[in-house]
Protein backbone atom coordinates (compact mmCIF):
# COMPACT_ATOMS: atom_id res chain seq x y z
CA UNK A 1 0.00 0.00 0.00
CA UNK A 2 1.31 3.03 -1.06
CA UNK A 3 1.82 5.72 1.94
CA UNK A 4 0.17 8.56 0.22
CA UNK A 5 -2.82 6.58 -1.26
CA UNK A 6 -5.44 8.57 0.41
CA UNK A 7 -7.72 5.97 2.77
CA UNK A 8 -10.51 5.89 4.72
CA UNK A 9 -9.34 6.38 8.56
CA UNK A 10 -11.85 3.88 10.01
CA UNK A 11 -11.87 0.76 7.33
CA UNK A 12 -8.69 1.45 5.15
CA UNK A 13 -10.62 1.50 2.22
CA UNK A 14 -9.43 3.52 -1.17
CA UNK A 15 -10.49 7.15 -0.95
CA UNK A 16 -8.13 8.02 -4.13
CA UNK A 17 -10.09 8.84 -7.41
CA UNK A 18 -13.44 9.45 -5.66
CA UNK A 19 -14.92 13.02 -5.72
CA UNK A 20 -13.56 13.67 -1.93
CA UNK A 21 -14.36 17.31 -2.43
CA UNK A 22 -18.17 16.66 -2.98
CA UNK A 23 -20.08 17.84 0.24
CA UNK A 24 -21.60 14.56 1.05
CA UNK A 25 -18.72 12.43 -0.18
CA UNK A 26 -18.76 9.17 2.51
CA UNK A 27 -17.02 6.29 2.16
CA UNK A 28 -18.38 3.74 0.28
CA UNK A 29 -17.47 0.44 2.24
CA UNK A 30 -17.70 1.77 5.92
CA UNK A 31 -20.16 5.14 5.33
CA UNK A 32 -18.02 7.45 7.20
CA UNK A 33 -17.74 10.79 5.80
CA UNK A 34 -14.70 11.63 3.68
CA UNK A 35 -13.18 14.79 5.20
CA UNK A 36 -13.07 12.57 8.35
CA UNK A 37 -10.18 11.28 6.52
CA UNK A 38 -8.20 14.19 5.12
CA UNK A 39 -4.99 14.79 6.28
CA UNK A 40 -6.36 18.40 7.47
CA UNK A 41 -7.98 16.64 10.49
CA UNK A 42 -4.37 15.81 11.80
CA UNK A 43 -3.19 19.00 12.97
CA UNK A 44 -0.93 17.21 15.12
CA UNK A 45 0.18 16.70 18.67
CA UNK A 46 1.28 19.08 20.80
CA UNK A 47 5.14 18.26 19.99
CA UNK A 48 4.50 17.92 16.67
CA UNK A 49 3.21 21.75 16.42
CA UNK A 50 5.44 23.06 18.84
CA UNK A 51 8.88 20.99 19.64
CA UNK A 52 10.10 22.47 22.54
CA UNK A 53 9.46 22.61 26.41
CA UNK A 54 6.20 24.13 26.26
CA UNK A 55 5.06 21.42 23.43
CA UNK A 56 6.95 18.76 25.76
CA UNK A 57 4.93 19.38 28.68
CA UNK A 58 1.46 19.70 26.71
CA UNK A 59 2.56 15.50 24.45
CA UNK A 60 3.67 14.44 28.22
CA UNK A 61 -0.39 15.66 29.97
CA UNK A 62 -2.16 14.78 26.82
CA UNK A 63 -0.26 11.12 26.32
CA UNK A 64 -1.25 10.19 30.09
CA UNK A 65 -4.76 11.93 30.00
CA UNK A 66 -6.30 11.75 26.77
CA UNK A 67 -4.38 9.81 24.46
CA UNK A 68 -6.78 8.05 22.18
CA UNK A 69 -7.64 11.81 21.24
CA UNK A 70 -3.80 12.88 21.40
CA UNK A 71 -3.12 9.95 18.97
CA UNK A 72 -6.25 10.68 16.38
CA UNK A 73 -4.72 14.08 15.95
CA UNK A 74 -0.90 13.46 15.36
CA UNK A 75 0.24 14.12 12.21
CA UNK A 76 2.42 11.43 10.34
CA UNK A 77 4.84 12.89 8.78
CA UNK A 78 6.99 14.70 11.20
CA UNK A 79 9.84 13.46 12.73
CA UNK A 80 9.59 12.78 16.36
CA UNK A 81 13.00 11.06 16.96
CA UNK A 82 14.33 14.61 19.32
CA UNK A 83 11.28 13.93 21.39
CA UNK A 84 12.45 10.06 21.75
CA UNK A 85 15.96 11.02 22.52
CA UNK A 86 14.16 13.80 25.01
CA UNK A 87 12.26 10.90 26.82
CA UNK A 88 14.58 7.41 26.75
CA UNK A 89 17.51 10.31 28.27
CA UNK A 90 14.85 11.18 31.19
CA UNK A 91 14.01 7.53 31.92
CA UNK A 92 17.77 6.35 31.46
CA UNK A 93 18.62 9.08 34.14
CA UNK A 94 16.16 8.66 36.49
CA UNK A 95 17.09 4.81 36.74
CA UNK A 96 20.77 5.35 36.85
CA UNK A 97 20.64 8.13 39.91
CA UNK A 98 18.00 5.40 41.58
CA UNK A 99 20.79 2.87 41.36
CA UNK A 100 23.76 5.12 42.14
CA UNK A 101 22.40 6.30 45.09
CA UNK A 102 20.97 2.61 46.18
CA UNK A 103 24.72 1.38 45.70
CA UNK A 104 26.73 3.88 47.73
CA UNK A 105 24.23 3.49 50.24
CA UNK A 106 25.04 -0.14 50.07
CA UNK A 107 28.50 0.16 50.91
CA UNK A 108 28.67 3.40 53.07
CA UNK A 109 32.52 4.96 53.04
CA UNK A 110 34.31 4.90 56.18
CA UNK A 111 33.61 8.23 57.30
CA UNK A 112 30.09 7.66 57.27
CA UNK A 113 28.25 11.15 56.11
CA UNK A 114 24.99 12.02 57.33
CA UNK A 115 23.23 12.36 53.79
CA UNK A 116 23.97 9.55 51.02
CA UNK A 117 22.52 12.07 48.49
CA UNK A 118 26.30 14.02 49.13
CA UNK A 119 28.19 11.16 48.44
CA UNK A 120 30.76 11.71 46.02
CA UNK A 121 30.70 8.72 44.29
CA UNK A 122 27.42 8.79 43.22
CA UNK A 123 27.43 11.06 40.38
CA UNK A 124 30.41 9.05 38.28
CA UNK A 125 28.46 6.03 38.94
CA UNK A 126 25.29 7.69 37.61
CA UNK A 127 27.06 9.17 34.49
CA UNK A 128 28.59 5.15 33.66
CA UNK A 129 25.12 3.74 33.72
CA UNK A 130 23.67 6.18 32.05
CA UNK A 131 24.84 5.93 28.79
CA UNK A 132 24.21 1.89 28.34
CA UNK A 133 20.91 2.82 30.16
CA UNK A 134 19.94 5.40 27.53
CA UNK A 135 21.58 3.52 24.77
CA UNK A 136 19.35 0.44 26.07
CA UNK A 137 16.09 2.18 25.92
CA UNK A 138 16.89 3.64 22.39
CA UNK A 139 17.04 -0.18 21.33
CA UNK A 140 14.16 -0.95 22.90
CA UNK A 141 12.05 1.93 21.28
CA UNK A 142 13.44 1.01 18.06
CA UNK A 143 12.91 -2.63 18.55
CA UNK A 144 9.16 -1.84 19.37
CA UNK A 145 8.73 0.38 16.15
CA UNK A 146 9.84 -2.13 14.06
CA UNK A 147 7.96 -4.59 16.00
CA UNK A 148 4.69 -2.13 15.51
CA UNK A 149 5.31 -1.75 11.69
CA UNK A 150 5.77 -5.87 11.49
CA UNK A 151 2.29 -6.53 13.17
CA UNK A 152 0.36 -4.22 11.33
CA UNK A 153 1.48 -5.28 7.77
CA UNK A 154 0.19 -8.50 8.91
CA UNK A 155 -2.93 -6.92 9.86
CA UNK A 156 -3.04 -4.92 6.22
CA UNK A 157 -3.02 -1.79 8.90
CA UNK A 158 -0.59 1.10 6.91
CA UNK A 159 1.40 1.96 9.87
CA UNK A 160 4.54 3.11 8.65
CA UNK A 161 8.51 3.68 10.27
CA UNK A 162 7.22 7.13 10.42
CA UNK A 163 4.13 6.41 12.58
CA UNK A 164 5.93 3.99 14.50
CA UNK A 165 8.42 6.87 15.68
CA UNK A 166 5.98 8.81 16.14
CA UNK A 167 4.37 5.99 18.47
CA UNK A 168 7.21 5.33 20.59
CA UNK A 169 8.42 8.54 20.90
CA UNK A 170 4.98 9.67 22.40
CA UNK A 171 4.56 6.86 24.65
CA UNK A 172 8.37 7.82 25.76
CA UNK A 173 6.40 8.79 28.73
CA UNK A 174 5.96 5.39 30.09
CA UNK A 175 10.10 5.39 30.15
CA UNK A 176 9.98 8.16 32.51
CA UNK A 177 7.08 7.20 34.46
CA UNK A 178 9.21 3.37 34.64
CA UNK A 179 12.43 5.42 35.65
CA UNK A 180 10.35 7.72 38.73
CA UNK A 181 9.00 4.24 39.94
CA UNK A 182 12.57 2.95 40.03
CA UNK A 183 14.31 5.59 41.34
CA UNK A 184 11.60 6.54 44.17
CA UNK A 185 11.51 2.47 45.42
CA UNK A 186 15.16 2.41 45.11
CA UNK A 187 15.67 5.38 47.45
CA UNK A 188 12.77 3.83 49.58
CA UNK A 189 13.92 4.64 53.01
CA UNK A 190 13.98 7.94 52.06
CA UNK A 191 11.04 8.44 49.90
CA UNK A 192 8.38 6.53 51.58
CA UNK A 193 6.65 9.18 52.88
CA UNK A 194 5.36 9.71 49.40
CA UNK A 195 2.82 7.20 50.65
CA UNK A 196 2.31 9.14 53.64
CA UNK A 197 3.46 7.22 56.78
CA UNK A 198 4.99 3.94 57.31
CA UNK A 199 2.06 1.83 58.79
CA UNK A 200 1.01 0.77 55.62
CA UNK A 201 4.12 -0.04 53.49
CA UNK A 202 5.20 -3.12 55.64
CA UNK A 203 5.34 -5.26 52.29
CA UNK A 204 8.02 -2.88 50.89
CA UNK A 205 9.89 -2.58 53.49
CA UNK A 206 9.61 -5.76 53.54
CA UNK A 207 11.60 -6.37 50.21
CA UNK A 208 14.23 -3.55 51.38
CA UNK A 209 14.93 -5.33 54.78
CA UNK A 210 15.25 -8.58 52.65
CA UNK A 211 17.66 -6.24 49.89
CA UNK A 212 15.33 -7.76 47.63
CA UNK A 213 15.55 -5.72 44.81
CA UNK A 214 12.37 -6.30 43.12
CA UNK A 215 10.18 -3.20 44.04
CA UNK A 216 12.53 -1.07 41.86
CA UNK A 217 12.18 -3.85 38.76
CA UNK A 218 8.49 -3.36 39.73
CA UNK A 219 7.96 0.21 39.43
CA UNK A 220 10.07 -0.15 35.98
CA UNK A 221 7.60 -2.97 34.65
CA UNK A 222 4.83 -0.14 35.07
CA UNK A 223 6.84 2.38 33.36
CA UNK A 224 7.09 -0.38 30.32
CA UNK A 225 3.65 -1.20 30.42
CA UNK A 226 2.91 2.33 30.69
CA UNK A 227 4.50 2.35 27.20
CA UNK A 228 2.97 -0.45 25.32
CA UNK A 229 -0.25 0.80 26.34
CA UNK A 230 0.53 3.74 24.73
CA UNK A 231 2.31 2.68 21.82
CA UNK A 232 -0.51 0.46 20.89
CA UNK A 233 -3.09 3.51 20.95
CA UNK A 234 -1.11 5.39 18.70
CA UNK A 235 -0.80 2.92 16.43
CA UNK A 236 -4.51 1.96 16.53
CA UNK A 237 -5.33 5.85 15.93
CA UNK A 238 -2.83 5.88 12.87
CA UNK A 239 -3.50 2.92 11.19
CA UNK A 240 -5.04 4.17 8.21
CA UNK A 241 -3.96 7.70 8.84
CA UNK A 242 -2.79 10.05 5.86
CA UNK A 243 -0.18 12.11 5.36
CA UNK A 244 0.01 15.72 4.06
CA UNK A 245 -0.07 16.40 0.73
CA UNK A 246 2.12 18.96 -1.16
CA UNK A 247 0.11 22.11 -1.76
CA UNK A 248 0.39 21.19 -5.66
CA UNK A 249 -0.68 18.16 -4.56
CA UNK A 250 2.97 16.23 -6.24
CA UNK A 251 3.60 15.03 -2.58
CA UNK A 252 6.85 17.07 -2.09
ZN1 LIG B 1 -14.39 3.39 5.38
Amino acid sequence: MHPRTLLCERCGYVLDGLDIDAPAAACPECGTAIFASLPERRPGTPWQRSPGFVGWCGATWRALRSPGAMFRGASVRAADRVLLLINTLLGAGLIAGGIALALVDLFPLPMGRPYLQTDPRSLPIALWLFFPLWVLLLALSEVERRGVVFFSRRRRWRVTLDIGMMAVAHAGVGWIIGGLLFAILARWPDTRWLLGGTSDVALWNLMFDAHLPIAPFAGWLVGLMVFEVLVYVAVRRCRFANMPRGKNGSGA
